[in-house]
């Protein structure tokens, strides 16, 4: 671990995200700038346990700062959960020379990292990469921002539709865990409620207030659902159940999917991925190791590996308040 660094490894893994591309191309610069040489890995963890690597030059990356998805592909490796796995990777990496790995994706990502830190004693920094803005420790995840902008301009178009037909619609979006997403485009497209996994709000209290926006005049109405929302039924059990309460509306649902991961990056995504990319790979070269760069109160942040993933990030209750409020 004293000898210095030559190579540093990147990967994407997990659910891919908008501006991995822009990570992964940072830090092959960040590398090429330190005269560091860059190994892509090919599948995320996968890739590491069979050896698909590619030396990468500034070059190869040229032209993706503005792509979705990975060039460098993602996969979700159940091999690498097993120590014999792990080990394999190891060896890979050790052949190759590489000797320090940057990897780019979610808590499931940084949980292997972590183990293979502590079994191998191997540099290792996470970026933090996932629609779900999920982790501790950076008050953006790269993708986040785009995939709100996504949803937002969707439900908008859903909006005209359910405001013509006098319709009531049930938009479910992703977030199985946490109600990130759901809360800021609920707010950003003006949706009449918001059912996220961390407040239970009840179906009786939904149909108090789908009565009360009835009777303050509303013919139409957007309610946005987090997948992973606690009410206990699924979007369509729910919009089933509303539809026995409320047999004049004309109620719909869509499920928004896998959509939300795709797209251009935006700006603000393009940019934490630059900025973590170079704060990943300097963090290496100044021997830190497991560790996740982010980026906190406008400044780049960093955090312990376990604590990004063991600690959660509250929802913000003065948005709740605010939810509440403007939907009268
Ligand atoms: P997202 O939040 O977008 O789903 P993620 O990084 O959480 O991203 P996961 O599929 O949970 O995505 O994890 C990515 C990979 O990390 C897994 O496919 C697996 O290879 C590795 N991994 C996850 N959990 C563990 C674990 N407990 N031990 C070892 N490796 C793990």
């Amino acid at each position: 671990m004293n000898e210095p660094i030559k190579k540093i490894a990147v990967l994407t893994s997990g659910g891919d995200a908008p501006g991995m591309n822009a990570a992964i191309r940072a830090v092959v610069r960040a590398c090429t700038y330190y005269r560091i040489e860059c190994i892509g890995v090919y599948r995320g963890y996968q890739g590491l346990i069979e050896g698909d690597f590619e030396s990468l030059s500034a070059r190869h990356v040229s032209n993706i700062i503005n792509k979705g998805g990975t060039i460098l592909k993602t996969a979700r490796s159940l091999e690498f959960k097993t120590k014999e796995g792990r080990e394999k990777a190891y060896k890979n990496l050790k052949k190759a020379g590489v000797g320090a790995i940057v990897v780019i994706g979610g808590d499931g990502t940084f949980t292997g990292g972590l183990k293979f830190i502590k079994e191998f004693n191997f540099p290792l920094v996470g970026i933090p990469c996932t629609i779900d803005n999920d982790i501790y420790g950076t008050d953006n995840t790269i993708g986040y921002d785009t995939a709100l902008n996504t949803v937002v301009e969707v439900i908008d178009k859903i909006r005209d539709t359910a405001s013509s037909h006098n319709r009531l619609f049930f938009i479910e979006v992703m977030g199985r865990d946490a109600g990130f997403i759901a809360l800021n485009t609920g707010i950003g497209a003006g949706a009449e409620e918001i059912l996220i996994p961390e407040k239970n709000l009840g179906l009786d209290r939904l149909v108090e207030s789908l009565n009360k926006s009835r009777e303050r005049g509303k013919t139409s109405s957007i309610v946005v659902v987090s997948e992973g929302d606690k009410i206990g039924k699924n979007v369509f059990e729910l919009a089933d159940y509303i539809n026995e309460n409320f047999p004049d509306y004309d109620i719909r649902v869509s499920v928004l999917g896998h959509m939300q991961r795709g797209g251009s990056p935006s700006c603000f995504d393009r940019v934490l991925a630059s900025r973590l990319g170079v704060a990943a790979v300097e963090e290496l070269l100044d021997k830190s190791t497991g560790i996740m760069v982010g980026f906190t109160n406008k400044k780049i942040s960093k955090v312990h590996l376990d604590k990004a993933i063991k600690m959660n990030n509250d929802i913000n209750k003065e948005l709740l308040k605010v939810a509440e409020i403007i939907s009268v």
